[in-house]
């Protein structure tokens, strides 16, 4: 491949490609090849929104629905000005493959707003929320989809979805979205479980490859809701946390960064740059920091072939949605660093999300211990499962989990058969 193509390869083709790879490798049927890559739903919404000062601003929406065969599709909705089609798509099909792995009854699916939230006040926020989720209730529900919070998205938001569309519906429909409140319905672990999902199997996969966990020195890019947890979660097991970034800029501290005091000077401060005892860096110098555990926690494209040379660790834990090319998957490969694939390694997320539709539809709510312990249960056996997989055939971590992945998903499709 030329470097014109490398360079130009979208977050959608690159996704499509590690597909192809899993199937090749499984040496999956032609015709359930060209089924299971096929998005099965696509829906591009443009929207009129009112904003403070009375004039009106168009909008562009989208929701992807890919795969419905193993039951309602499941997957988040993100607010980003990079938010396009085709990047939807990439996170829907990403979203079957990691319901999947999970076990899961779900198929994927990912929605998002072309928009950049900060330039937004609170009541435009909300006007474009209602409004968004009105365009796209033709295809959600709680049997048909259900949408959660993802990039620069949150529990009001989920809140604001959920009353419209009972609005709608002339009584509370609480199962249309996960991610909501508690206080409507929300579960308890929720705002942590896809943190504490990364923080279970970066310690089980540093376990398995005998890599220290304890004393390890961690660099987290990303310190949203995501990368905030994972880095409290393992700051507290004994993690050395030197290096972490949010969307102003990068600190390192050799020392290690005490996370609750950086907690406490973002909600201060507005972000990381300038707390104590730190000093800035690049996001360039960040990922290459030198580290036994890099943990990509912010958004796609990260790890790519302009930069997979010159990372300096000895496990890569993908907990943002696609934050490593193929190409740089292909690096790391050569060079033997294992890379814990995101359809793994943030399933956390939409397990709890399961936990609370599940609770939402009968009414009865866990204890967070409960649903921690369920988590923990449920992220151990699907890591035994890829681990294994990995094992047995001796192939990467990430071919492992759409191996794993790809069968249950096409052994549903097989079951069903083509309709009519
Ligand atoms: N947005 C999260 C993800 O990418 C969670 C999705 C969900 O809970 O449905 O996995």
């Amino acid at each position: 491949m030329a470097i014109s193509d490398v360079m130009t390869t979208s977050f959608y083709q690159g996704v499509l490609r590690q597909f192809d790879t899993a199937a090749e490798l499984l040496g999956l049927d032609q015709e359930l090849r060209v089924i299971l890559r096929t998005p099965k739903r696509e829906l591009t919404v443009n929207f009129p929104v009112r904003m403070d000062d009375g004039s009106v601003r168009m909008f562009q929406g989208y929701r992807v629905q890919h795969n419905v065969n193993c039951g309602p599709a499941k997957g988040g909705i993100r607010y980003s000005p990079e938010a396009s089609l085709d990047e939807v798509r990439a996170l829907a099909m990403l979203m079957t493959w990691k319901c999947a792995v999970l076990g899961i009854p779900y198929g994927g699916a990912k929605g998002g707003v072309n928009v950049d939230r900060r330039e937004l006040s609170k009541a435009e926020l909300e006007r474009l929320t209602r409004r968004y989720a009105t365009e796209i209730s033709v295809l959600i529900g709680p049997d048909l989809d259900i949408p959660a919070p993802d990039v620069n998205t949150d529990a009001q938001i989920m809140a604001w979805i959920m009353d419209t569309l009972s609005m709608h519906s002339g009584h509370n429909v609480p199962a249309v979205v996960t991610g909501k409140p508690v206080v409507i319905g929300g579960s308890e672990g929720r705002v942590e479980a896809t943190g504490r999902g990364v923080f279970i199997v970066a310690r089980e996969v540093a376990k398995h490859l005998s890599l220290p966990f304890v004393g390890a020195n961690v660099v987290i890019q990303g310190f949203g809701n995501v990368g905030s947890v994972t880095a409290r979660l393992m700051h507290d097991a004994g993690c050395k946390i030197i290096a972490l970034s949010d969307i102003y800029g990068a600190i390192y501290n050799p020392n290690g960064i005490d996370v609750n005091l950086a907690l406490q000077y973002v909600k201060e401060h507005g972000k990381l740059l300038g707390l104590p005892g730190s000093q800035e860096i690049t996001n360039a110098q960040l990922l290459e920091t030198p580290c036994d555990i890099l943990i990509p926690a912010a958004t796609e494209g990260q790890l790519t072939h302009a930069n997979a040379d010159r990372i300096q660790t000895k496990l890569i834990v993908e907990a943002a949605n696609g934050p490593t090319t193929p190409e740089a998957d292909v690096i790391f490969q050569k060079r033997g660093i294992p890379v814990v694939p995101d359809i793994l390694a943030n399933a956390g997320g939409v397990t709890v999300s399961y936990f609370e539709w599940v609770q939402g539809r009968e009414n009865f709510f866990w204890s967070e211990k409960r649903v921690n312990e369920q988590l923990e249960e449920m992220m151990q056996t699907s890591i035994g499962h890829v681990l294994h997989e990995a094992d047995t055939k001796a192939i990467p971590l990430r071919m492992a989990a759409y191996a794993v992945a790809i069968q249950r998903v096409a052994l549903a499709t097989e079951m069903r058969g083509i309709y009519p």
